[in-house]
């Protein structure tokens, strides 16, 4: 049997993508500090509580244990904090990737696939999203993950290290068991904070709805979390069976706008959403929506789980649980 380790395996994709990971028949150890995860995400038997920072530690992990290959979530992932305290983003997601890379080498694996993110574009110039569009950050989280994609591809071509980065697009829904679901702290991603609008009554703000799309709201490309979870399987297989490191987009390549969420989260639940309509927020650009072909044609990866509705009713259950 293979074993994967899930460094960041307590936080939402992590837990996610170790689910599908066991009920494809892989063994998992996971590695997190519980910083940001929750320890109820993960069975108690395969999490090691070890900082990314940590390589002695994680070399230990890998050793006790020798795994086929890592996959590579741990990191920080909000956007306005990283401009806040930058130096948090890059010790954590940066030099922590850095020391994991160290790691695996002294442990001698060699297969990763990382955790990377639609803000290695910043405000795309061509929409869907190629890969091959080159690194445009803005923002201290893109950079980071910009970072670690270039870390990684020299140690590809300098110590044999071979990679899958899988650049997410907005990751969303829950596990349609309800085994897993998002939980972060404080919440900033749209569909949750729609059902706290709900439960609460009081309004969800709303970015901008002055944008040059169809209904003026943001046009964004939600991709089921079990999707995205079932990319990253493939991408570890990809790997393992003796794939060249990769780039890949991992989105529908379809996009809704923020109303048309607005509209599917009141449809889902049969009830109206309290909302006003604020500002943009800055750094938002109007349409962000993947061109996935590479991964459908070269992993034979397709969505199951990612119509509007699927995502909303199966993230409504979670938030139900
Ligand atoms: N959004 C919003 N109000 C919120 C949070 C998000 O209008 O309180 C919008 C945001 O501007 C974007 C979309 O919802 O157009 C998705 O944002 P989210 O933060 O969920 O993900 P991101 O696109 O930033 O990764």
């Amino acid at each position: 049997m293979k074993r994967i380790l899930v460094t960041g395996g307590a936080g939402y994709i992590g837990s996610h993508t170790t689910l599908e990971l066991l009920d494809a028949g892989y063994d998992v150890v996971v590695a997190d500090n519980l910083s940001r995860g929750h320890r109820s995400a993960v069975e108690p038997a395969r999490l090691r509580e070890v900082d990314i920072l940590d390589t002695p530690g994680l070399v230990r992990v890998m050793q006790e244990q020798p795994v086929d290959a890592v996959i590579h979530f741990a990191a920080y992932i909000a956007v306005g904090e990283s401009m806040k305290d930058p130096g948090l983003y890059f010790r954590n997601n940066v030099s922590g990737s850095i020391s994991l890379v160290n790691a695996m080498q002294e442990a001698g694996v060699r297969n990763i696939v990382f955790s990377s993110t639609a803000a290695v574009y910043g405000m795309p110039a061509v929409v869907p999203i190629p890969e091959s569009l080159p690194y445009a950050p803005i923002n201290v989280y893109g950079e980071t993950k910009v970072m670690v994609e270039k870390v990684l591809d020299w140690f590809g071509q300098t110590q044999g290290l071979r990679s899958v980065c899988l650049r997410y697009f907005n990751a969303s829904g829950a596990d349609p068991a309800a085994r897993a679901g998002e939980d972060h702290e404080p919440e900033t991603h749209l569909i949750p904070l729609l059902f706290q609008a709900i439960e609460t009554g009081t309004p969800a703000t709303l970015f901008g709805n002055d944008y040059p799309t169809p209904d003026g709201s943001c046009i964004r490309d939600y991709i089921h979390v079990s999707d995205l979870a079932r990319a990253h399987i493939g991408a570890v297989e990809w790997l393992m069976t003796g794939g060249v490191s990769r780039r890949f987009n991992v989105g529908t390549g379809a996009g809704y706008s923020v109303q048309e969420v607005v509209d599917a989260v009141a449809r889902v639940v049969g009830k109206p959403v309290p909302h006003t309509w604020g500002p943009r927020r800055e750094g938002d650009p109007a349409t962000l929506v993947a061109d996935s072909s590479s991964l459908r044609n070269e992993l034979g990866w397709a969505p199951r789980d990612s119509a509007l509705d699927r995502i909303v009713e199966t993230a409504w259950r979670w938030y139900n649980r």
